[in-house]
């Protein structure tokens, strides 16, 4: 038996059946690239599900993690401690948002601000705790975050969920307004919709969302998990549309690998009054230090241009791998997230055959794939994960 059929054996034993995973077991990433335990290297244009924006096993995050391990580690935020205040100064001086609060993953951070929210609901607003998000957004797993997400897949199994949440057409600013009630409090909506099949919305809809909102006392939350940190080509998912929210979320990106959400706001939705909110570890040292690391990383070389300029050049080889193939329907994205679309489901297919060639996608829908590499990544390395996509297309269709 190979090393990895051992492996795949203690996962079917020991591991909930919850996810259908692809069978190679990664054990070491440097960069845009994962190696598994037969030794085998992929490009990997997963990216944790675009967590690892400055590449695999950066050296400034490892050292920031050693250092801070060997200092201090958890404390609680009964006390001040140093790699918090610096993280939140650093997110706070480069974005819109006056204030933070950490915790440890996008659901949670969506929690949060649907609190923030509603207590600035009880606050502001007559009570108003009613919220408004979107058809095929994801919002991640915990129960609330379930109700707001508008998918209907994800909701069924787990009746009777939490209510609360109206779920209308993305990029139609019409059906926010008609969906809008006087205890409506806020929208919460993806600036770009990741999971839900990489939906880019036009700069009027998020524009008009935001007028809607201030004529109407209302809070616009916008959930930059997947989109934060320079993933669409900015530091911040808001930036490439002009559009300033109430309210973000953060997570995937923000640690450079490890597990920390945020919720970030403007002075005038901090509704929150000691003890409304709380967390064990959000906030803790070795986590802040670690998403510190990341984004001063980030910012002191130009990841975000890289990515913006990446995700341009990425965008033309895919669209010339689309004129080669007419089975290919649809390519689209911003910044380095971006997905292909086929006319029948093929994606499994794609999928196996790339991974044979040494290229890793996440299989978003039967029929589409999404790519988000590294925002680190180079040409030379584009140009070679073109190749592989190229030729495992045409492996899987002939
Ligand atoms: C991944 C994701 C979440 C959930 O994040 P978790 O860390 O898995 O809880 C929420 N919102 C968006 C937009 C996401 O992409």
């Amino acid at each position: 038996m190979s090393i990895t059929e051992q492996y795949k054996e203690l996962e079917s034993k020991y591991y909930m059946f919850l996810v259908r995973r692809q069978p190679m077991v990664l054990e070491r990433g440097e960069g845009a690239r994962v190696w598994d335990v037969e030794g085998k290297e992929y490009l990997d244009f997963t990216s944790g599900w675009a967590v690892n924006n400055v590449g695999h096993a950066n050296p400034a995050i490892a050292e920031a993690i050693a250092e801070q391990a060997r200092t201090l580690l958890q404390t609680s935020n009964q006390f001040y401690t140093i790699p918090q205040l610096k993280l939140a100064e650093i997110l706070v001086e480069n974005s819109c948002l006056d204030k933070i609060f950490f915790c440890n993953s996008g659901a949670e951070a969506n929690e949060g601000a649907i609190k923030l929210a509603k207590k600035f609901g009880k606050k502001n607003k007559n009570g108003a705790h009613h919220f408004i998000t979107a058809l095929n957004s994801f919002h991640g797993r915990t129960m609330n975050m379930v109700s707001a997400t508008g998918q209907p897949h994800y909701q069924e199994l787990f009746e009777p969920i939490p209510s609360g949440f109206t779920h209308v057409e993305y990029n139609n600013l019409q059906a926010i307004k008609d969906a809008t009630t006087d205890s409506t409090v806020a929208v919460m909506i993806e600036p770009v919709q990741g999971e839900g099949g990489v939906n880019i919305p036009s700069v009027d809809y998020l524009k008009g969302v935001r007028e809607w909102c201030d004529q109407n006392n209302m809070l616009l939350i916008f959930d930059e998990v997947q989109t934060g940190l320079g993933r669409l080509g900015t530091l911040f998912g808001y930036q490439s549309f002009g559009v300033e929210p109430d309210i973000i979320t953060l997570a995937k990106g923000l640690g450079g690998g490890v597990p920390i959400g945020a919720f970030m706001a403007k002075n005038s939705a901090c509704a929150f009054d000691p003890g409304d909110h709380g967390s064990t570890f959000g906030g803790n040292p070795l986590t802040c230090a670690a998403a510190h690391a990341s984004t001063k990383y980030i910012l002191e070389n130009d990841v975000v241009n890289n990515a913006a300029k990446m995700g341009e050049y990425l965008s033309e080889g895919l669209r010339k791998i689309q004129s080669d193939n007419e089975f290919i329907t649809d390519v689209r994205g911003m910044g380095l997230l971006w997905a292909v679309e086929f006319d029948s489901d093929i994606t499994p297919d794609v999928i196996a055959a790339c991974n044979e060639e040494g290229l890793l996608m996440n299989p978003m829908r039967p029929n589409t794939i999404r790519l988000m590499p590294v925002l680190t990544i180079t040409k030379e390395e584009i140009d070679e994960a073109l190749e592989r996509l190229t030729s495992g297309i045409s492996k899987a269709t002939n």
